[in-house]
């Protein structure tokens, strides 16, 4: 696999970021570039590109993520919120390393963008 993610880096500590709940598949961190008041990411701590390309093996890194993406919710008394994953240059994605944005805090249009 490349060179590691900036994600790789913010889990090995060698880059900064305001890491906000941790447990021993994932972290949840705050979006560099918010686009609502609330935008966290929920990164797993091993490396699968993206949602396509995930194997069986990792269904439970899958099913973390999910429930840490609730787990940070309920713990911040969260209600409403979107949680987007973008796969692919056309869909949005920037860093080839899986995460979920847990988005918050203000109305949702439908569709998105
Ligand atoms: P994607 O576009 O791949 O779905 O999402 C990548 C997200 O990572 C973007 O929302 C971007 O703002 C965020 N991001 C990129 N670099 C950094 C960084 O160094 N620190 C943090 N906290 N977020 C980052």
């Amino acid at each position: 696999m490349s060179d590691k993610t900036i994600f790789e880096k913010i889990i090995d500590r060698t880059v900064p970021a305001e890491i906000l709940l941790e447990n021993e598949y994932a972290i949840v961190i705050k979006d560099i570039n918010p686009q609502a008041p609330i935008h966290v990411l929920i990164i797993p701590k091993h490396r699968i590109l993206r949602i396509s390309e995930v194997k069986e093996s990792e269904s439970s890194i899958i099913s973390n993520l999910f429930l840490t993406a609730a787990q940070f919710a309920k713990e911040n008394n969260i209600s409403d919120f979107r949680l987007v994953i973008n796969n692919g240059a056309q869909a949005g994605e920037t860093v080839p390393h899986l995460h979920i944005h847990l988005l918050s805090g203000r109305p949702m249009g439908w569709p998105p963008g």
